[in-house]
């Protein structure tokens, strides 16, 4: 039997030749008529992690209180980071968590910078996640004026500036950094021509990977990546707030200094020594106690992706990823929505974005009474992101003709124009 693209028995036959299928029922999914498609920017709760969270609440706090840290918490944070470290492409004591992602790029771009005195500029794109961006620029003022942050505008709003990066580049450049899947359009760079192009000019390389990590293979230790940082709220399905993850090269660990330099990164921590002296290794780069019960909340979400694969979730995602472009093509752009992220596979993570001039207020509508959650960035783009490991084609699909009904039945009119509305 052949099914035209448009038929819901397509997606249904797709979601039959999925091997991945049985992990969505590892997922709590609270009402399945809401279709969520927002797990690039808070994945769905884990059923083990909420069975996890009340054990720890009940064990490990309300009974052995201090002893737990002992017991166990002290070394969470690490071994999460160990875990972490195959979906990074890191070898285990690379990888390890830490605060949120902001702070740990100031922590890493700051130790960058003092390592290579010589050299004061940072170089980025305007495609970059604003924190990374406002993070840069504190770190600028805060070395003095000699020190400038240079950001390469994209040539389309689309795709990362690349052919413009290697003129950019000369002996004054100290740091790279650029999120490797970026938020809007879902540009993903070539992670190893870039570091190669930075080391090329003697600088260092820092990616920010939280659009990444769980979604798009990375291969950070063999592509000689420097550094790293990401979330684990995203495609990890850590939860609201969950701590970060940092990567450092083996060979760069203990070259660079931590400047939050807290008790956590001091060696023989519990000797309560005056005198700071760092600690060896991954470890260097902590700074205060973690968060427990958050960071708790990551391993799950870690251990289900590792348990899927990253090669078949990105199999997945880049099939879950065509199919939704296919149904723009034949059913959304006829309607006015445009395409704002790369049509080629390997330069796209796991989000797109489409844009129409009512995008806000379509969105409105598809959260208000159609029951589907995908995000609204200003000005006009939609953005749809496709979790691999719960997301079904069948959401897909539905989500696009709900999109669809919206935009041709002109429901979103009832809705303000008017951003400043929606808190
Ligand atoms: C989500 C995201 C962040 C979030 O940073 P936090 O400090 O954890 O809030 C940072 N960078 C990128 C690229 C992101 O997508």
């Amino acid at each position: 039997m052949m099914y035209s693209l448009t038929d819901a028995e397509y997606a249904q036959a797709l979601d039959h030749q999925d091997e991945l299928t049985s992990f969505r029922d590892e997922f709590i999914i609270g009402d399945p008529e809401r279709i969520y498609l927002d797990g690039n920017s808070l994945g769905r709760l884990p059923r083990r992690t909420a069975d996890r969270l009340q054990a720890i609440i009940a064990h490990e706090w309300g009974e052995r209180l201090i002893s737990s840290w002992n017991e166990s918490w002290i070394s969470l944070a690490g071994r999460i980071g160990e875990k972490i470290a195959p979906l990074l492409g890191a070898k285990p004591e690379e990888v390890i968590i830490a605060d949120s992602t902001s702070v740990n790029l100031f922590k890493l771009a700051v130790a960058a910078l003092r390592v290579n005195p010589d050299r004061t500029t940072i170089i980025s794109d305007d495609l970059n996640f604003p924190s990374d961006l406002y993070i840069l620029d504190g770190i600028t003022s805060l070395f003095g004026s000699s020190y400038e942050l240079k950001i390469i505008p994209s040539p389309d709003g689309i795709m990362g500036p690349v052919d413009r990066l290697a003129d950019v580049l000369n002996s004054h450049t100290a740091l790279l950094t650029f999120s490797h899947t970026v938020f809007k359009s879902g540009y993903v760079y070539d992670l190893f021509e870039l570091t190669r192009l930075a080391h090329e000019n003697g600088a260092l390389i820092l990616w920010d990977v939280s659009h990444s990590v769980g979604s798009v293979p990375l291969a950070l230790h063999d592509s000689q990546v420097d550094l790293a940082v990401g979330c684990t709220y995203k495609y990890l399905n850590g939860g609201p707030g969950s701590p970060a993850f940092l990567y450092v090269h083996e060979d760069l660990q203990d070259r660079l200094q931590n400047p939050i330099s807290g008790w956590f990164s001091q060696k023989n921590q519990f000797e309560f020594n005056l005198e700071y002296q760092a600690e060896l290794g991954i470890r260097r780069f902590l700074t205060g106690t973690p968060a427990i019960l958050s960071l708790a909340a990551v391993e799950d979400g870690v251990d289900l992706l590792l348990e899927a694969g990253i090669e078949r979730l990105r199999r997945k995602s880049i099939r879950q990823s065509e199919y939704f472009i296919s149904l723009w093509r034949k059913m959304l752009r006829p309607l006015g929505f445009r395409l704002n992220s790369p049509q080629d596979p390997a330069r796209r993570g796991s989000h797109i974005s489409i844009a129409h001039p009512q995008g806000f207020q379509i969105n409105r509508a598809l959260v208000e009474e159609m029951r589907v959650v995908c995000d609204f960035r200003s000005p006009d783009n939609l953005r749809f992101g496709f979790a691999p490991i719960y997301n079904s084609y069948m959401e897909i699909y539905q989500a696009v003709t709900r999109l669809h009904q919206v935009a041709a039945e002109k429901i979103y009119q009832k809705y303000p124009a008017n951003q400043s509305q929606v808190p």
